[in-house]
């Protein structure tokens, strides 16, 4: 099944290893049909370490498009960001992601009160003691990013089950209320399969939430969310089967940020 991995990190974001040129070869190796270098632009306080630096962001985007044209014979290379929700760096974040011609633009919520939760090896530090608390925080968090759509694409949506797995259960009507939102605000979201090496040990977002987007018409791109060049394209065909099974017959490519749906 010729699938597109749509989550790849790079050196610039200072917590992944390989070359962008590795990262393409692997995805070749694979013989994925497309790949999207995701790379993330953190402006939230206490992030920044952990992201490419704003005046980065163009030679990222220089290098992305000579691998897509050396390798445009064996594989379609994309290139979008990562970008980190925080109300107060949207202004920025905006203002980079249309100096330059971005193939797709991900949002994803990592921070809940200034405590990064995705990071984390361990929940040791979190000051959330209860995990619905914090899924009920980070939905919060989610409902003001779906409040302002510019982007395209909604990265790892329940990864507030990071640590607690199932423990994090939501009532099914904010769920629901939540694709709603996601739908009307012509979204993607993504199907992101790092979850199945961390504690939670499922694909996110959960299978209940991937029924709910198929049935509300959401299409959905699919990531690993490699941070090394060894897990481009991890567990892909597990995740194609848990989408035709909840539903989806389709998952979404973006050229300069026009959606196309591929059949699965
Ligand atoms: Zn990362
Ligand atoms: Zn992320």
């Amino acid at each position: 099944m010729p699938l597109a991995d749509y989550h790849v990190h790079t050196r610039l974001c200072n917590h992944a290893t390989g070359s962008m040129r590795e990262f393409v070869e692997r995805a070749c190796a694979l013989g994925l049909e497309e790949m999207a270098f995701l790379d993330h632009l953190t402006l939230t306080p206490g992030g920044q370490r952990l992201s490419m630096n704003p005046h980065e962001v163009g030679l990222y985007h220089l290098a992305a498009r000579r691998l897509e044209k050396q390798y445009h014979k064996r594989i379609k290379v994309k290139i979008g960001m990562e970008i980190d929700y925080f109300p107060q760096g949207m202004g920025l974040a905006k203002e980079l992601s249309c100096r330059f011609d971005f193939d797709v633009l991900t949002a994803s919520v990592h921070f809940i009160d200034g405590w990064n939760m995705v990071s984390q090896k361990t929940q040791d530090s979190s000051p959330f003691t209860d995990p619905c608390v914090l899924a009920e925080r980070y939905l919060d968090a989610l409902e003001g990013l779906l409040a302002d759509p510019f982007f395209d694409v909604i990265g790892h949506l329940d990864i507030f089950k990071k640590f607690s797995g199932k423990a994090a259960q939501i009532p099914r009507q904010r769920m629901e209320g939540i694709i709603k939102k996601i739908a009307d605000a012509g979204l993607c979201v993504e199907i992101n399969t790092s979850g199945l090496s961390h504690g939670a040990a499922e694909i996110y977002p959960s299978a209940e939430w991937i029924e709910g987007l198929a049935r509300a018409g959401v299409g959905v791109t699919i990531g690993s969310d490699a941070h090394a060049p060894k897990d481009v394209g991890r567990a892909f065909e597990q995740a194609a089967d848990l989408l035709l099974r909840c539903g989806h017959t389709h998952f979404t490519v973006f050229s300069r940020r026009v959606p196309q749906r591929i059949a699965l």
